[in-house]
């Protein structure tokens, strides 16, 4: 068997397609313009191609965008001091503070520091409380983005066998609770995977649906899974150069021996990675319908 390549540069671009409308809709309606915030405090270029990609993304969609890029001294109380005033700024219904954050910044101090409604990533103590529950205003967007992956693929998820392995707060966790709610996209049986799991194979080899957010390069091989997985490879692994200089990415998964016994799999690049900036602007119009009491 070789796996069918789900391509979430075609499924995002779909999602983005449904959106345009919905946008032009809100203004023409009720003068409702989506209003996003990205907060920079980075010299780092991957971080600066992402702030990038994400401005981009929301003014082609008509998303007014705010883009402040700090410099890498700023100081924790400035950081917040903007949060603030971003809070308070009725033009701006989402506010993402890209991470990784400076070391002599307080992560968690910044992040519990937006106020929950403009949480458009979904990291905020009352969003992820939200979830767990399963009565999320925002669900975070790489594990929404895996989601609609498996939806929008004609994967079955309800009563599925799904194992996660990772278990990060921004990847593995909310995904392994997302699939887990009594819903529709969901009702799967979920087991996680992580540094201290016994047999990881044994785990492996059970699942239906595969989802892999470790950062390390190719370490699911074919001899881990059974045939006709479903397989989301959600690593971003740069793995040397290419002689014009552009970065060789590779994900979690192996994936030319996977492949030949998955029913289905993402690449890497063009599978998660588009989906999560198009599920931002998702939870972006969703902020800005909730402020205005439409949602
Ligand atoms: P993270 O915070 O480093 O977490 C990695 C997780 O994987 C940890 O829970 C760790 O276990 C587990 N792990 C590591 N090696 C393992 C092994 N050999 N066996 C079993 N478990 C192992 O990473 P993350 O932020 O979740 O990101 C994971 C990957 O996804 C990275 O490559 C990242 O670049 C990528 N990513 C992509 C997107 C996107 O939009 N495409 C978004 C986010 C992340 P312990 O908890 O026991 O240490």
């Amino acid at each position: 068997m070789t796996a069918q390549i789900i391509s979430g540069t075609e499924i995002a671009k779909q999602i983005r397609e449904e959106l345009k409308p919905e946008i032009a809709a809100l203004k023409e309606k009720y003068d409702l313009v989506p209003g996003l915030a990205t907060v920079l405090v980075s010299e780092d270029p991957a971080s600066q191609v992402y702030v990038g990609a994400k401005e981009k993304t929301a003014l082609a969609l008509g998303i007014y965008s705010e883009r402040h890029d700090l410099p890498v001294d700023t100081s924790e109380e400035k950081l917040l001091a903007l949060l603030d005033k971003l809070n308070k700024a009725t033009k701006i219904h989402g506010i993402l503070v890209q991470l990784p954050l400076p070391k002599h910044i307080n992560m968690t101090r910044v992040l519990y520091a937006i106020d929950p409604r403009k949480d458009v990533d979904g990291f905020h103590p009352v969003n992820v409380g939200k979830l767990m529950i399963g009565e999320p205003d925002y669900l975070p967007c790489t594990p929404y983005g895996i989601q609609q992956l498996l939806i929008r693929s004609g994967t079955q998820i309800s009563g599925a066998e799904v194992v996660v392995v990772g278990r990060s707060n921004i990847v593995g966790k909310p995904i392994a609770h997302i699939l887990l709610q009594k819903k529709e996209g969901a009702n799967a049986t979920v087991t996680v995977c992580h540094t201290g799991t016994r047999d990881m194979t044994f785990h492996t080899k059970r699942a239906d649906i595969l989802i892999v957010a470790t950062g390390k390069p190719k370490a699911i091989t074919a001899d881990m899974v059974k045939e006709g997985v479903v397989v989301i490879d959600v690593g971003v692994n740069r793995i040397g150069k290419t002689a014009e200089g552009k970065a060789i990415l590779c994900g979690d998964v192996d994936l030319e021996s996977v492949k030949e016994k998955a029913k289905a799999i993402t690449p890497v690049p063009g599978g998660v990675g588009p989906m999560t900036i198009t599920m931002l602007m998702i939870n972006t119009v969703k902020a800005a319908k909730l402020a205005a009491g439409l949602a």
